[in-house]
């Protein structure tokens, strides 16, 4: 079927204007928040009810035509950068609140619903959905399903994965999936978990049942300065190892801290090396508690300056400069490349070193902002893309800072996904076996490999080709495949 033919079959259920193929109409949606990738797709299906989507995965599946699913379009890894052969799936229409049961402490949602506005009708309630993205003000529930998406209270509060009970998905086949349960427990296997986190490769999500949390009497957080990232790292270690589990931990190095100062004039001291972010939140005994306890080890880890927020204002300003560094840093650079790993917290400033020393290496600058307490890196790569080679050399560098993550026991995506632009990193992160049974559970749910196609698990091939497979006991690695 041609992209004409595609569209008229579209348009026998489908509006008009919810069948896109003209190049100016498709051109929106060529990227994703990775925007150094782009791509056309064949045509762009804009849905609006659940029975709609049916219709068009029914008819990809029997045309075998590729669908990429797509929310909001910010995710970070290329995971919805369309297919030139498929149709782009935008669930950007599906956004009601189809229930919000004070009660139950849930709301049931359609996948096209905003992530902070789950939140904003939830709050009339005294509750709120715990998982919070940078980008909740525009990313959608069904992009965080996708990629079992965190945020600054994640440590606390535990990712998507954690806050959701159940999902309706569409099989590329137009089977409706209903999955999970309102108890505790289901029978069976976890097909909620494996959903989540899946980056659009098993199902389309349409449908999100997710828990809403009471919102905290109380939040007060430390900001603390460092004069060595050892320190700083180390003060991490030491908060979660006297038991406090802070509803926020974020560092920041000194780059982020003067680029987000300039913009936001949140107060940080400009020649620490690191800036530490501890928040603890509860009724107002047990964040008085904490704080007390934060604050001492703060000055005992070696913090050159503690301060404590002393009402909501000023914890705000405190965490304005945090929120701030993804622009600050597009002020002082044409482009940057967000990387997105994690390592043991142990290796925090060994790995941070490392980073310092491509920095000079590659000849690039790179700020450093993180979700400290689960040791969730973001290290931004100020770039210029006007400048032949200077994107190579960036992809280099992130490159080999996932490399090292890997090497300090941590993995290549902390909540970004692999999406197309780590795929290569799979090959050094798992061992065939574990690949193989990657390729199994695709093949149970899509058997013709239809659903974002190349995305999040390479193939056994590309892994022989790109030569990084992960090194175990000696053992020879893809040894049925020819060497390139
Ligand atoms: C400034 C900025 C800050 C960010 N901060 C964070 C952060 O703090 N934490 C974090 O985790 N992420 C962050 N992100 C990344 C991004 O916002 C998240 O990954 C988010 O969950 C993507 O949601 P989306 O609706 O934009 O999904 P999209 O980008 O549209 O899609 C993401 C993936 O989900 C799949 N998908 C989308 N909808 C569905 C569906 N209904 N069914 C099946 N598959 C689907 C797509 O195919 C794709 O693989 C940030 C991004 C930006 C631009």
């Amino acid at each position: 079927m041609n992209a004409l033919e595609l569209v008229s079959r579209l348009r026998t259920f489908l509006p008009p204007d919810a069948v896109l193929h003209e190049i100016e109409d498709l051109r929106p949606y060529e990227c994703d928040g990775l925007s150094a990738y782009r791509q056309m797709p064949l045509i762009v299906a804009l849905p609006r009810t659940e029975n709609e989507v049916i219709e068009i995965l029914e008819v990809c599946y029997v045309a075998k035509i590729p669908v990429v699913a797509r929310g909001a379009g910010t995710g970070l890894s290329g995971g919805a950068l369309p297919h030139a052969e498929g149709v782009l799936l935008s669930l950007a229409k599906l956004k009601q609140i189809l229930e919000l049961d004070p009660a139950a402490r849930t709301a049931r949602v359609q996948p096209g619903v905003r992530n902070l506005a789950i939140s904003e009708a939830a709050a009339q309630y005294g509750l709120y959905y715990a998982p919070d993205p940078s980008s909740q003000i525009a990313c959608s529930i069904g992009g965080n399903v996708a990629e079992n998406s965190g945020g600054v209270h994640c440590l606390k509060y535990g990712l998507t994965v954690h806050n959701i009970i159940k999902l309706r998905v569409i099989t590329i086949d137009g089977e409706i999936l209903e999955i999970g349960a309102d108890g505790l427990d289901a029978p069976g296997y976890d097909l909620l978990a494996l959903m989540t986190g899946s980056e659009g490769m098993l199902g389309v999500v349409t449908e999100v049942t997710v828990k809403l949390t009471p919102k905290p009497e109380k939040a007060q957080v430390v900001l603390a300065a460092f004069n060595d990232l050892r320190s700083a790292g180390d003060a991490v270690a030491n908060v979660i190892g006297a038991g406090i589990i802070p509803a926020g931990m974020e560092m920041m190095d000194k780059m982020t801290t003067r680029a987000v100062e300039e913009y936001v004039h949140a107060g940080y001291n400009l020649d620490a090396a690191a800036i530490l972010l501890c928040e603890a939140d509860g009724t107002a005994e047990e964040v008085a508690e904490e704080i007390r306890h934060i604050n001492e080890i703060m000055e005992r880890s070696g913090a050159i300056e503690i301060r404590t927020s002393r009402d909501e204002a000023e914890r705000l300003k405190f965490w304005a400069g945090r929120k701030a560094a993804f622009p600050a840093a597009g002020r002082i650079s044409p482009d940057y490349y967000c990387m997105d790993g994690t390592i043991p917290r142990k290796s925090l400033a060994n790995v941070l070193s490392g980073i310092e020393a491509l920095s000079v290496e590659y000849g690039l600058r790179c700020m450093n902002v993180f979700h400290a307490g689960d040791g969730n890196l973001h290290p931004l790569i100020l770039y210029d893309a006007n400048q032949p080679g200077e994107l190579e050399l960036t992809e280099k560098f992130g490159a080999r800072i996932l490399q090292m993550c890997i090497q300090a026991g941590g993995t290549i995506t902390g909540e970004h996904g692999v999406g197309m632009e780590k795929i290569d990193q799979m090959c050094s992160q798992f061992k065939i076996g574990e690949l193989k049974m990657f390729h199994a559970v695709k093949a149970a749910f899509d058997p013709d490999g239809l659903l974002n196609p190349g995305k999040a698990v390479p193939t056994l091939r590309r892994c022989a080709e790109h030569g990084a497979m992960h090194v175990h006991r000696g053992e020879e690695k893809f040894p049925g495949l020819p060497r390139f």
